[in-house]
């Protein structure tokens, strides 16, 4: 067997649903995207994340010859009812969690280290990722292509699936490319569906998304200090959250390509139904350590881990719940130590309205010491006074 098919034999074991290999020639698409679309991604060029360096993957390791690209779906078990609109089905995978801490992560690292005792270096980038562009990876190894709403699509699979890269310093054989042109060639051409489903209408044209527009950079990205970025979540942004709190699936639920996979019968696993059942949003407002431990680190220690964060997460998806019976919960909130929290529970509170929200918020202002928390209760206030 060649060393190509034996990787490749190794990723399909390892339960990869895919896997083609690319050669390690920079990607120009890549590098003319960046500049086109400087200021849309301002906050990830240099910035700690250095997206820039994904251009050319000798950028991330030196001597590079290939780039190994693995498939992996992630939609497989029935997502608990609990869960969905809640959770992106990514993060309910436990697909996008750093190794050693979950199967997902791992399934990486037992990747490199067979790569490794074969003799080869592998490059490492950030988490579970090499940071070449992985979607524009798998096109050019043949595996698939990127549709409307810019999100890769395998065939016979569709849309719910995650891309894990290696670079690699040893000449393989490499798989025939798909093409790439940046225009959705594959979705039919008046398929407007992923566009209109989003809330936000992050999707702007063809294959483009506005980063700071989609939900996931509210939930998980705004919180790392990136230039020209804040973790108070933008207010034009947070009712369209409704109640998603840590990624968003409507592009991917409307695309007629997961049509087969969103209405398949499958087996429910038993730890997601289990961790659904200790999750809900008010438990994530509290954030107490119990909660944490059995509802969160196992499927949202993603990008961020302090409890702030999901506060914060929570507190706007029950603004947006119209449910009145949150108001007690999200009056807690105000007690806080984190000023963040009572700032978006006060915008909660002022969104679901009402006497008791209004007598909390009169009442938070007069003892607030935070100046951002402050200027959230005097607008959450004039939306209760005059609704
Ligand atoms: S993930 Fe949600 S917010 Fe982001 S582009 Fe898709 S539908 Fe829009
Ligand atoms: S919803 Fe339609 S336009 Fe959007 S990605 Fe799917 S097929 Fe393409």
């Amino acid at each position: 067997m060649s060393i190509t098919d034996e990787i490749k034999n190794y990723a399909l074991d390892l339960g990869y649903s895919s896997v083609g290999i690319t050669t390690a020639e920079p990607f120009p698409m890549f590098a003319r995207s960046l500049e086109e679309r400087a200021d849309d991604y301002d906050w990830a060029v240099n910035s700690g994340l250095r997206i820039e360096r994904g251009v050319d993957p000798h950028d991330r390791l030196p001597g590079s010859r290939s780039i190994i690209v693995a498939v992996y779906d992630y939609f497989r078990e029935r997502f608990p009812e609990n869960l969905v609109g809640r959770i992106g089905r990514l993060y309910q995978s436990r697909s996008y969690i750093e190794p050693p801490l979950r199967i997902g992560g791992m399934r990486v690292q037992l990747m490199r280290q067979f790569l490794e005792k074969k003799g080869m270096q592998v490059g490492r980038w950030f988490m579970i990722s090499s940071g070449v562009p992985d979607r524009l990876a798998a096109v050019r190894a043949g595996l698939g292509r990127i549709g409307r709403n810019t999100l890769f699509c395998a065939p016979d699979t569709g849309t719910f699936v995650l891309i894990h890269t290696f670079i690699v310093d040893a000449e393989l054989e490499y798989d025939a490319p798909q093409e790439a042109s940046g225009k959705a060639t594959h979705c039919p051409p008046d398929c407007r569906l992923c566009i209109d489903a989003c809330p936000t209408k992050a999707i702007t044209a063809d294959c483009r998304l506005d980063p700071r527009r989609c939900l996931t950079f509210s939930h998980v990205v705004n919180v790392h200090g990136f230039r020209n970025t804040s973790p108070y979540i933008d207010p034009e942004i947070r009712p369209k959250m409704a109640s998603w709190i840590h990624g968003c699936d409507a592009c991917q639920e409307a695309c007629p390509r997961n049509r087969a996979k969103m209405n398949a019968d499958l087996p429910a696993g038993s730890f997601l139904e289990e961790t659904a059942k200790h999750f809900s949003l008010t438990g994530l407002l509290r954030m107490e350590k119990d909660f944490e431990e059995k509802a969160v680190a196992p499927l949202l220690y993603t990008y961020m881990r302090d409890r702030k964060y999901f506060q914060r997460n929570a507190a706007v998806a029950l603004g947006n719940s119209g449910d009145p019976e949150m108001v007690p919960h999200l009056v807690r909130a105000m007690e806080d130590p984190e000023e963040l929290v009572r700032a978006h529970a006060a915008w909660a509170l002022g969104r679901l309205g009402g006497a008791g929200a209004r007598r909390a918020l009169e009442k938070s202002l007069s003892k607030e010491t935070g100046g951002r928390a402050k200027e959230e209760i005097r607008s959450a206030l004039e939306k209760v006074r005059d609704p």
